[in-house]
Parts: C-alpha cells; structure tokens; sequence
C-alpha cells in the first residue's frame, strides 16, 4: 500500500472538499477496499499522535488552589486569625514577653490545610471525572487490512476508513465516501440546530464555507440519520472541532444539589456568627466593660466553633466514593448531583429489549401465506432445522426460502465466529435472520459477497422499518421480473399496512381483508407468546425511486410472512423488579415493541400481571394530557411507542409527582433522557449522542444494574444525613458552651479556637469520614424512596442536631460547673483556668466518640449492630482517642494544645460525664422504636 501521507507531506485539510474521494484516498494513502494496513495504522500512531483533544476547558491547578480561598468560611476564619493575633500581641506587649500568636497561625495552618485538601480532592474528582469521559469514550467502527472493527475513538489515524451510522458522534474530520440519506448535526461546530444532508458525491469549489462542505463530516457533530463511510482527514487538533477545542467538557462538573445546599448552610452559619458575636460582644460589655477582652476571646472561640470545617471535605469524598462503588456495579455516574437524585426515584421506565431481555435473538418461528413451521437451534449458530411445518408443498416452501432471503438481505448485521462461539456483530434483532437464513440452505457468505446493494432506508425507531434495494441480477437465487428488487422488513403491523399484495407460491395475489386479519392474528399469536415479531414484505421496481421518497417507495408492497424471534428476559431482572416493588419503586416497560410481546415478557418478569392495561404509542396520541396523568398513574406497560412518546410519559409521570429514571439507545430519545431526573444510557448498545444526553450510562445495559445503583444512592444519601448530624451536632454543642460559659461568671473560655478546630477536623472529621462509608441498613430496599421535596435535614434531622447539640452542651457546661469548684476548692496549690478547660475540652471530644457509635445507625442499638461491619468507625474511635490523650500527656502536644495534665480521678470524670451522651442517643433509639411498634420499617436513616 503506498503512503503519500507523511510527516514532509503537511495535511492539507481545506482542499479535502475540492477532491474526488478517491483523489482524498489516494493522497492519504489509504485503501477503500481495505482501508490501512495494522503495520501502517502503528506508524501513523507513532508519528501523528491519538486522536483527541488537548482539554483547555480544564481549571489550570493554581486556579483550583486559589478557589478554595472563595469560602466564606475561611475567609472568617481568617478574620478570626487577625484578631486573635492582634489581641495575643497586645497581650505579650503589656507581659513583655516574646509574641507568639498561637491560635492564629494554628487557624492560618488549617485553613492553609483546608485549602491544600480540598485542592486534592478537586484535582483528584477533575481526574477521576476524566477517567470516566475516557471510558464512556466513543467506539468507532473502522475497516482495517480487510476487516471491519469497533476501536475506541482516539486510535484513530488519518487515512482510516470508518462507518456512521444513526446515533454516532462523528470521531474525526473525514472525507465521505459513500453516503445513504446521511443527516448531520453540526451544531457544536456551526450552532445550526437544523441537520444537514450530506453527499459523498460532490466536489466543492475550494471556497466553500466549512457549514455548506457537503461531501465532508466533522468531529463532534452527531448523526442525526442514515448511513456513511468515510476516510479520516484530520484527528485530535488538527480537526475543525479541535481548532475550537475549548471548554469541551463532556462529564459536567456541576456542584450537587447537596453541596450547594451546604454552601448555602455555610454562608448562614456565618451571618449566625456574626449575630452571635456581636449580641455577646456588645450586651456583654453594656453590662461590664471590663469583660469586653473575656468576650472578644468567647467570639473568637464561637465564631470558630459555629463552622464545620471538616464537613466539604467528608462530602466530597462520600459522592467520590460512591460514585466508584457504583463503576464497580457497572453503573457510570456522568453528573455528580445523579448520585443523590438516584437515592429519591420512584419510578424506573425501561426499555425492553437489552436491558430487561438478553437480546440474544433466536428465530423460533416462521409463517408466510402457506408455510408455517418452528426453528431449532442455540444461539446465534447457524445450525437447527425447521420443524412441525403444516407442509412440505414445494410452492410453500418456494415462499419460505423468499422470506429467508429477504431476511438476509434486508440486514446489516454480521455473523461471525469467535472461537467456538457465533456472535452478530450489528443489531441482535436483524443478526438473528443470518443463521436462520444458513438454517434454510442459504450460502449466506456467497450471498453477501454477490448480492449488490444499491440503495436503502435505514431503520428508525419511528417509521419501525427499513428498506434495502438491490441489483435483481446479483442475487441469482431470485427470480428477475424487474431489475431492482426493493426488501422491507420491520413492524408486521406497520409492514403490512403497506401492502397490497401477498406472495402465494411463486404467484402474486391480492391481499383481501381476510388474508390481512389472518396475518395479524397469527402476529398476534406469536406476541402473545413473548416473541418479537418482523414482517418481511418485497417490490419489484424497474428503476431505484428518489432517495428522498420513503413514504412513496415503501408502498404497494408484496407481504412475504413474519418470523418470531425469541429475546429472553435476563434471569436476574425478576429479583430486580421485585427489590423495585419492596423499595416503593414503580418499574414500567416502555417498548417500541408489539403491545402483547410487551406485555408477555412485563408479565414474566413481574412488572405486569397477565391481562393488565396496556398503552400503545397510537393511543396515547389521542389522549389529551389530564386524560395521559389519569393512564400513567396505572398503567406499567407501554408498547410500540415512538420517541417522542416517550417524553410525553416522562412528562405525564412527573406531573404525577413522581421521580424518573428513563433509559435510552437511539437517537431519538436523547430528550426523554434530558427530560427525565435521571437519564440512563446504555453503555453496550447506546448511541453517543444519547450518552451524552444522560446522567448515568449502564456498562452492562441491565435494568438490574439501574436498581443496585438507586441502592448505592440511597445508602449514600443515609450517610450523608448521618456525617451531616454527627458533625453539626457537635458544632451546635460548642457553640451553645461557649455562649454560656460567660453566664457562669467562671472567667475564662471553656475551648480555644486551636481546641476547637482540632475537635472539628480530627476528634469529629475523622469518625465522620468512617460514617460516611457505613454499609447502609440492610433493609434500605424495603422501604419507600424519600420524599423529593424532602430537605437533607427533613425527618426530624434538624431537632435531632439541635437535641444532641443541646445535651452535649448540658454535659459541657454541668462538667465545667463540677470541675470548677472541683479544682478551685478541693485542690491545693490555687486555681488554674487550664485545668478545669481541659476537663471540658477531653469530655466533649470523648462524648463526641460515643456519638460517633451511637450514630452508626438511628435504629439499631450498637450492640445489635455487627462491630466488623464497619471497622472504620471503631478504628477511628479508638486513634482519635489516643491523639486526644496525646494531647493531655504528651508534654509537647500538652504545651502547644495548652492543656493541663489531669490526674487519674479527673480523666475518669470525664469519661463518665462523655458516655451520657452515646447513652442519651442509644435511650432515643428505644423510645422511637416504642412509638413505632408494629411498624419498624417507618422508621429509617
Ligand atoms: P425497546 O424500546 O424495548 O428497546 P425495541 O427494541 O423493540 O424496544 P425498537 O428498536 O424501536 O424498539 O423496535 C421497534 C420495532 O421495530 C420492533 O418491534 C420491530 O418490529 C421493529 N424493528 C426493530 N429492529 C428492526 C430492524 N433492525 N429492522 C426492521 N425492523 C426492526
């Protein structure tokens, strides 16, 4: 093969459009018949580089540094930082000894810290929600050295000849070669919503605007409709695209609703702060001024304390985590706010085919006018033999080998051996007539090499058929009344419509009303079995009709007979349905298959008993919206539906108030998905365009898959509530001691801003990161989805905060109140302020431990929870507690935490005042569960 593509050779990408296609073939080195050799693609690899774009819409990494300084938060802690050191100056001033503004640079390092960590995590989630783009990255379809294959988009070189099709994102600029009713839309290059035609044929003057090059396609536009190949002109940078490469950001990086809703609780607690701050600050000193120093250093501590300083960090990394343990179940979270969405969905809507059945299609049965007859066989082999036939009449047997031709042909599919295994390559449903047609006697790849193809229809999900023509004398096995011979395959119902006639032998007869009501209920009989049904009908033309006249052409048709082909529900989609029912989930089929095929397979697999309502795309055309809200509250099965019914339910649904989850393949329903609250693609089949449209792709394409990711979503919702109360709790209680400590007259500030920020992000941060990966209630499937409108501190979330906060602080202020007068009167040697805060620091860092166990579930009792279920709660317990005792005996730490070192008796006071609070948690448990006897699953996370 030559190569006149090179490096000395510089690409010339503005005349492509100006070239034949084989002039663009011939300069690229390239082959139609063949397309690269796999020696020549590994050079080109080498030398020009992958296929894709450098990312510019990525935040360089100082500009994420720099935006973790955008928190309110912080910048009031820095604030606080100020003032504490102008006040720790003054103070060493007046003493004359060295300045050392501790708590302020305590404050400068953890907000230095905080700032480095959430730069990590955001670097680390940009990187991880990269990996995610590269493996939802497109496959494309390529001919290499004589042979077709998929390879991921960006091993694409120049010269490589590749196919389009309905649904595919364009991978690279290339010149057409061959292009069948090809519709492109180029509105991420152009902004022009509208698709255009496109024509391998023309040669276009050189100063063709890129919009009007109708002979060429462009990285990033979609397939709107029809076919193509094409060769590859330009990759990566080089493409029209890549020359506009920025903010191609194809994972959205949105803040979650959640971490919005915290942004927002953050600038509140702030205000809060502020408010607090001022009415101690002024009623205090209205009261005494010679407090007014006493009052600054309590704002200080407050201000400090009102903040959850650890809580972004531990969100953060739960959506991390659980979007990893949802990849590991084959579901990919595209957006971040689906994770928590996913926790609230009351309503699956599937697609059948693929995802709540196997789509591994067997032909079980055939039937034209005098044949009728059962298949054997396993799998996509192409062995088995035609049994119970009503005849063995040559004339009946003359329309069954017509049927299985056409079957054969009218197909893009292709069927292949890999190992000992056949697979179809293309779509199952038309891949299952191959060997069906081998079955029959046909030399299938004498066939495909003979039979020339001179036109077609494609198949689309709304016309529900496809149309192929080919040259009458390349398939010899016909017999030649015209020279075109026109193959219609799709719908029976829809097939037959456009039929006038039917084929009797090796006669033509008119298709009377009886012969049409025969037709269907024979149609009708195999769909009630849970077979998908084709009708395969044929026309004679005597020359090919405009490209343009589907509607025209597909008429007048001679019907040939239906096959019956058999898609299994997969095995494990029953157990999913019926976790869908014990959760409050609705699952509901939507098909564009036959009404009684849909609602066979929804009876198998539970979705619908037998007999059930059904709806069909016709139907629910005639129904006005009230009409459509009043159908689907019942109604779980909709059948040949089009896409754009498909919006109307979604649409109907959430007027019911319900929470969608929608899937899609085609094209078509990249709307429903956009409209739906989640969208789910399909990984395996799911065209890139639909990908790009949903929240969630499903690797594996199983409903199954959509059921264990609403699980992960509503442990991971359950988590967060339960880090959100362990940490605010904790907070409210430091806040409540401060404020009141200058009401006990003791003199002195019961916690240190550096005691407090060590509370926030250790004692508290590090049992709040292993509540976050708490595996989840085991009965978190038996119960109904949260309410949508529910808030994340709904369900009594925010009075439990407020109560635990409240008996924390009661614990805090009754200890400080004990070991005042404990150190002040019992012990020689006078009073130090140290001592006594000490005690109140250690005793609600402890309390804090026993949350920490307590909170693990809200209820169980912790002694009836499995302690190797989560290790991490006891692990971080127990290293927390040691770092706290560290603190008190460990001179270095006890000098720069400024505690005091407490004798064995205070220790143990203080542990006996902290179990009150795991004790207060555990009593609420029993009470709650009285309230609720009878009904245990009312009560939940
Ligand atoms: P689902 O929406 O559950 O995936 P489906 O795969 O049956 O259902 P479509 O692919 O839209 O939905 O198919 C609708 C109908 O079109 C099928 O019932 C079948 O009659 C017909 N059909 C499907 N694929 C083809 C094809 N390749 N060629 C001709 N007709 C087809």
């Amino acid at each position: 093969m030559t190569s006149s593509y090179s490096p000395s050779n510089p690409k010339p990408q503005a005349v492509w459009h100006a070239l034949s296609a084989d002039e663009v073939i011939n300069r690229l080195g390239s082959d139609r018949q063949e397309g690269l050799s796999f020696a020549e693609v590994e050079r080109r690899q080498a030398a020009y580089g992958r296929n894709e774009l450098i990312d510019n819409g990525r935040r360089p990494r100082w500009q994420i540094f720099i935006d973790q300084f955008r928190n309110v938060m912080l910048i009031m802690l820095l604030v606080v930082a100020i003032v504490s050191a102008t006040l720790d100056i003054l103070e060493s001033l007046e003493e004359n000894t060295f300045p050392f503004p501790k708590d302020a640079t305590a404050i400068l390092v953890v907000v230095i810290l905080n700032a480095i960590l959430g730069y990590v995590q955001e670097s680390r989630a940009e990187e991880a929600l990269a990996a995610l783009k590269n493996m939802a990255a497109p496959k494309v379809r390529v001919l290499r050295q004589g042979k077709v294959m998929e390879i991921d988009s960006p091993e694409l070189v120049v010269g490589d000849i590749f196919f389009l099709e309905a649904g595919v994102k364009v991978a690279a600029d290339g010149r057409l070669l061959e292009a069948v009713n090809l519709q492109i839309r180029e509105a991420a290059l152009t902004g022009e919503a509208e698709a255009t035609s496109k024509d391998a044929e023309k040669v276009l003057p050189i100063d063709t605007e890129v919009g009007d090059r109708a002979n060429l396609v462009f990285a990033g536009t979609e397939v709107n409709q029809g076919r193509g190949v094409a060769v590859v002109t330009a990759i990566g940078m080089d493409t029209e695209l890549g020359k506009i490469a920025a903010a191609l950001q194809e994972v959205e990086q949105e803040p979650t609703p959640l971490q919005k809703r915290m942004t927002e609780l953050g600038n509140r607690l702030v205000w809060i702060a502020l408010v607090l701050v001022g009415i101690v600050v002024v009623g205090g000193s209205l009261y005494d001024v010679s407090l007014l120093r006493e009052l600054i250093e309590v704002s200080l501590s407050m201000a400090v304390a009102v903040v959850p300083e650890g809580l972004p960090a531990v969100i953060t990394v739960t959506l991390a985590l659980g979007t990893q343990r949802m990849v590991k179940r084959h579901a990919l979270i595209r957006r971040l706010p689906a994770v928590e969405t996913l926790g609230s969905i009351t309503t699956i809507c599937s697609d059948k085919t693929g995802t709540l059945t196997q789509n591994k299609m067997v032909v079980q049965a055939v039937a034209t006018s005098s044949y009728c007859a059962k298949v054997s066989g396993n799998g996509y082999e192409p062995k088995g033999d035609f049994y119970n036939a009503n005849t063995d009449d040559p004339a009946a047997l003359y329309e069954r080998q017509l049927l299985l031709l056409a079957g054969a042909l009218c197909n893009d599919a292709l069927l292949k051996q890999h190992a000992a295994e056949w697979v179809i390559l293309g779509d199952p449903t038309e891949g299952s007539l191959l060997p069906l047609a081998v079955k029959g006697g046909i030399d299938l790849k004498a066939l495909q090499q003979q039979a020339e193809r001179v036109a077609e229809f494609p198949f689309d999900a709304d016309r529900k058929r496809m149309s192929t023509f080919y040259r009458s004398e390349s398939i010899p096995e016909m017999p030649a009344t015209e020279p075109y011979w026109m193959i219609t395959k799709g719908s029976p119902e829809l097939t037959l419509e456009r039929c006038r006639w039917r084929q009797v032998g090796q006669d033509i007869q008119p298709l009377t009303l009886a012969d049409r009501q025969e037709i269907l209920a024979e149609n009708d009989r195999f769909a009630a079995q849970g077979l998908r049904v084709l009708g395969i009908a044929h026309r004679y033309w005597s020359e090919l009709p405009p490209a343009a006249s589907v509607e025209t052409s597909e008429q007048e048709l001679i019907w040939l007979g239906l096959v019956g082909i058999l898609d299994p529900p997969r095995p494990e989609v029953l157990e999913a349905v019926a976790t869908c029912r014990r959760a409050g989930i609705r699952p509901i089929m939507i098909t564009g298959d036959h009404q009684l095929t849909a609602q066979a397979i929804a009876s198998q697999i539970g979705i619908c008993e037998w007999g059930d309502r059904a709806l069909t795309g016709r139907e629910i055309e005639k129904l006005s919206p009230e009409e459509l809200d009043a159908a689907t509250l019942t109604v779980s099965v909709y059948a040949r539906v089009s896409p754009e019914h498909k919006l109307r339910i979604v649409q109907s649904l959430q007027r019911n108030g319900e929470i969608v989850a929608m899937t899609g393949d085609g094209v078509n329903d990249a709307p429903a998905l956009k409209q739906a609250d989640i969208g789910v693609a399909m990984g395996m089949t799911g065209t890139d365009v639909t990908k790009e449209a949903s929240d969630m792709v499903l690797l594996d394409d199983n409903f199954a898959t959509i059921v264990a990711a609403t699980e992960e979503g509503r442990v991971i919702y359950s988590n967060i509530r339960r880090f959100i109360k362990y940490i605010l709790g904790s907070n409210i209680g430091e806040v409540i001691t401060i404020a009141c400590s200058p009401l006990l007259g003791l003199g002195g500030v019961p916690l240190t801003p550096l005691q407090i920020l060590w509370m926030n992000l250790v004692t508290d941060g590090l049992p709040a990161l292993a509540l976050a990966v708490e595996p989840g209630d085991p009965d978190v499937m038996k119960r109904p989805p949260v309410k949508p409108n529910e808030s994340i501190f709904g369900r009594g979330l925010g009075s439990y905060m407020i109560r635990v906060g409240l008996i924390l602080a009661i614990v805090g202020l009754s200890l400080m109140v004990w070991a005042y007068s404990y150190t002040s009167e019992h012990i020689e040697g006078g009073l130090d302020p140290r001592r006594w805060t000490t005690m109140v620091f250690t005793t609600l860092c402890l309390a804090q431990m026993g949350h920490a166990l307590a909170a693990r579930s809200s209820t169980r009792l912790t002694i009836e929870m499995n302690p190797t279920s989560n290790l991490f709660v006891w692990g971080s317990v127990i290293v927390t507690t040691i770092l706290q005792l560290l603190l008190i005996y460990a001179p270095p730490l006890r000098r720069f935490f400024g505690t005091y070192l407490l004798s064995e008796i205070e220790l143990a006071v203080c542990i006996g005042f902290s179990t009150l609070v795991f004790v207060w948690v555990e009593l609420e448990k029993l009470v709650l569960r009285l309230l609720h006897r009878g009904h245990p699953l009312q009560l939940r996370e």
